[in-house]
């Protein structure tokens, strides 16, 4: 095995191939394959097809130490997972006693006849070993090849998936040599193309490696190396990321699992300054998106979904400004934001008001909005035209007024 553990990861189910579900399992062992040190070159999703499948192994183990399969051990004739490991090894699929009769009593428990097709999920092979399943019927299995290659499998579901890897197969992987070290810079308010450009001098970098990538908050920057202990690994990340800090500052607005809503109630808390908010076509998502955070009733006081003109004014708006400017206005916008801040006696008030469209592709026709947001000495505005589906548009828009009110923080 070479020192620096590479892995692939193989899910497997029809039901990933025709998009019938989100392969939420693949991401999950990817970030917990990053924290190990264990490097993922290679992720592929395969249907319930023996022979396909057994040659997905074949190929993941040519290039990588470990394979991780997810799915395909149920107990019906197209989940053939157990079947294809067997071929691939192999070696002829065994019923285990002791798993059979833990398997009778899981039924027995539930008060259920076991249907004879479950004899499957007792199936073993010799050079596998049983990986308990505490909330299922399928086991997973630990396999050492005469190679010395790991095959592992795991149940699809996925809270039986990561449960079992984490209690069952963390703790028999063996120890990478190498240490990953890992900063997420996370940035709002520039493009991904005017990013790259502002650090280019370091994207074509091979150590540490930096990436971008577009995320509902923003553009995140990746900065990684490898090294014999985290220390050493961090040595080499940590100067590049003050670098890019300063390049960018003005953008930066926190780092690995910080959220603009986090850094928000950070800078709130440490004025001790209350906000609160006030939607039209965002019709309360602005509003969620502030309550996902934890603890974030330190500061939040509440907002008003006024999705009519009538809830409008009802808030405090003036119905001539709504006659004169219209509702969707720079004026309108500002006036709602003052109308709750005062109503809600907070310090911030953020208002949303526009057209969530459908606005085309084409930009034809837009979403556009105004957002507001009125502190305890400035009123600033800003406008979003923005193409595409209602959801994208309204998403848009709350990030138009976060990105607004973190920048007057
Ligand atoms: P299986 O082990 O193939 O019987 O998987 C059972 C169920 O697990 C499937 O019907 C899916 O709902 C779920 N599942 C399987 N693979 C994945 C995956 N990669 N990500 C998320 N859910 C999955
Ligand atoms: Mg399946």
């Amino acid at each position: 095995m070479s020192d620096n553990l590479v892995a692939e990861i193989i899910s497997v189910g029809t039901e990933l191939l025709l998009g019938e579900i989100v392969d939420t399992n693949a991401t999950f062992l990817s970030t917990r394959l990053r924290d190990l040190g264990i490097t993922v070159y290679r992720k592929s999703t395969v249907g319930d097809n023996l022979e396909r499948l057994t040659e997905t192994i074949k190929n993941a183990l040519s290039r990588s130490d470990i394979a991780i399969l997810g799915g395909g051990l149920g107990p019906t004739d197209d989940d053939m997972t157990r079947e294809a490991i067997a071929a691939y090894v192999g070696e002829e699929p065994y019923v285990d006693e002791q798993l059979f009769k833990e398997l009778k009593e899981k039924f027995a428990a539930r008060k259920r006849p076991m249907p004879p097709n479950n004899a499957k999920q007792a199936w073993l092979i010799k050079s596998a070993e049983t990986l308990p399943n505490p909330i299922g019927t399928a086991p997973g299995w630990f396999v050492k090849t005469n190679d010395k290659k790991i095959i592992i499998t795991l149940p699809g579901p996925p809270h039986e998936m990561t449960r079992m890897w984490i209690e069952e197969v963390e703790p028999k992987l063996p120890v990478s040599s190498k240490c990953l070290y890992l900063k997420i810079i996370r940035t709002i308010g520039l493009g991904e193309s005017f990013l790259t450009e502002k650090i280019a001098k370091y994207t074509n970098l091979a150590v540490p490696g930096v990436g971008t990538y577009c995320r509902d908050s923003g553009v995140d920057i990746r900065v990684a190396a490898v090294g014999d202990t985290i220390e050493e690994a961090e040595k080499i990340v940590t100067p590049v990321v003050e670098d890019i800090c300063s390049i960018l500052s003005g953008y930066v607005f926190g780092f690995d699992d910080d959220s603009i809503v986090s850094v928000i109630k950070k800078r709130l808390d440490e004025k001790n300054q209350t906000i609160s908010c006030i939607e039209s076509l965002t019709g309360g998502m602005l509003a969620s998106q502030i309550a996902a955070c934890e603890g974030i009733s330190s500061c939040f006081k509440g907002s008003i979904t006024s999705y009519t003109n009538e809830i409008k004014e009802f808030a405090g708006v003036n119905h001539e400004t709504i006659e004169k400017y219209g509702a969707v206005s720079k004026e309108t916008a500002i006036e709602m934001a003052q109308s709750v801040k005062k109503l809600f006696k907070t310090d911030w008030a953020i208002s949303t008001t526009g057209v969530a469209g459908p606005g085309s592709l084409e930009g034809k026709r837009p979403g556009t909005a105004w957002v507001a947001v009125a502190g305890p000495k400035v009123v600033v505005t800003d406008f979003v035209d923005w193409p595409g589906s209602r959801e994208m548009v309204r998403q848009r828009v709350c990030k138009t007024a976060l990105n607004l009110i973190f920048k007057q923080l």
